[in-house]
């Protein structure tokens, strides 16, 4: 008789990884996710958060999350749909839609419940809707729970997603991809996109959790940097990178987010947003569009460590975003590099199968507004030493 509990018993990869001594996940951090982070008592420069503009501590944020806890409690016990909807909720949404020049805008408890909920409601049997193959596991785990069929398209190539567009026919579908790609941090190019879907009747969801606050006029995200925020179809955030707290959205047509409201299994089934944490959004939001000089540091720091890592002859791929990666392309040395860049105080992500083909593993580095050019030129030329031990450059 066979045990379900088998695999667990089996599942030796993470332990002998761990047995190297090399093992990368749920480092325990003693602060707040800032430009410096404690870890094992050790001042540790963070080059592996989302927090990209740097907004967790600022005493705005902090205030406005201190208030909204005083007055309204810790949580919502309940979901949106029965007793879980705050005002608060309901503001935020009306400056988020206005933030993304989009009718109406719904929201979730996390950016992946926004794209399991958004996807598994739109696509129904007989439909189709088809993926990026670099897209983020929340939307392909929203395509598994649509009851529609799902089709895959080559990372960003237009003549496979028209091939597959094709095969189609006339049954409804949506074309759903990442603004910016979560590893690589290349950007989808909406203007080729959109036009090709709609041409095949496709509609279009962009996942713009890397992209809001960071992309575009305003940081209003990777439709407003084609200039096509009337032309997607539906634009899911998250509140847990340039926002600073948890949470997730959809925005598109009133249409649209009233049929969501209703369907969208994962807000309906699922405790709402607590209010400290929207809160924390909509300062945040306040942040954004008063302080344009954040986001333009942010992409200053782009530039530098972009071309910095080039010179130094690291391959970053097609990435054109504070999400830099370093292609390694060995396994057991993206974790060794890892690890050294962490013994010499520096915080990074290995990113391996199954998130990435084996000879495309990585080390991602991301990059915040409020990183200075002392710790951005300690970083690079860490880099350069390690990259040289390991005959990576
Ligand atoms: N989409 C993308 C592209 C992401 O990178 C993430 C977070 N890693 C999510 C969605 C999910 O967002 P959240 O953290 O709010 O669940």
């Amino acid at each position: 008789m066979s045990d379900i509990f088998d695999k667990c018993a089996n599942f030796t990869r993470a332990r002998e990884i761990m047995a190297l001594g090399l093992y990368p996940y749920f480092t325990e951090i003693a602060s707040a996710q800032e430009t410096e982070v404690e870890i094992e008592g050790k001042r540790v420069l963070m080059l592996g958060s989302n927090c990209y503009l740097g907004l967790t501590c600022h005493p705005r944020v902090i205030e406005a999350a201190e208030a909204a806890l005083k007055k309204y409690g810790s949580g919502c016990a309940g979901s949106r749909f029965l007793n879980g909807t705050l005002d608060i909720h309901r503001r935020l949404e009306e400056r988020l839609a206005a933030f993304l020049n989009q009718e109406a805008a719904l929201v979730f408890s996390t950016g992946f419940q926004a794209n399991l909920g958004t996807i598994s409601a739109l696509v129904v049997r007989g439909e189709f809707v088809l993926i990026d193959r670099l897209d983020h596991a929340s939307i392909i785990d929203g395509t598994r729970l649509a009851m529609g069929e799902i089709k895959k398209f080559r990372h960003n190539n237009m003549e496979d997603l028209e091939r597959v567009l094709q095969s189609c026919g006339e049954a409804g579908k949506m074309v759903a991809v990442d603004g910016v790609f979560s590893m690589e941090g290349d950007i989808a190019p909406l203007d080729r996109i959109v036009p090709l879907a709609h041409r095949y009747g496709a509609r279009v969801l962009v996942d713009d959790a890397h992209s809001v606050g960071v992309l575009g006029p305003g940081g209003r995200g990777t439709a407003a940097h084609f200039g096509l925020e009337k032309e997607v179809d539906v634009i899911t955030i998250t509140f847990s990178k340039s926002f600073s707290s948890i949470g997730g959205a959809a925005a598109g047509s009133e249409e649209l987010i009233h049929y969501l409201k209703h369907h969208a299994r994962s807000l309906i089934f699922s405790a709402s947003l607590p209010p400290a944490s929207v809160a924390a959004v909509m300062a945040c939001l306040d942040i954004i569009e008063e302080e344009p000089e954040r986001r333009e540091r942010l992409w200053a720091i782009t530039r530098k460590m972009k071309d910095g890592f080039s010179e130094l002859g690291f391959d970053t791929g097609p990435s054109e975003t504070p999400i830099i990666p370093l292609f390694i392309g060995d396994l057991e040395k993206t974790f060794t590099m890892r690890k050294l860049l962490l013994d010499a105080g520096i915080f990074v992500n290995p990113v391996v199968p199954p998130a990435v083909p084996p000879e495309q593993t990585l080390i991602r580095a991301s990059f915040m507004a409020t990183h200075t050019d002392k710790q951005l030129d300690y970083a690079l030329e860490t880099f350069e030493k390690i990259g040289r031990r390991l005959g990576i450059i």
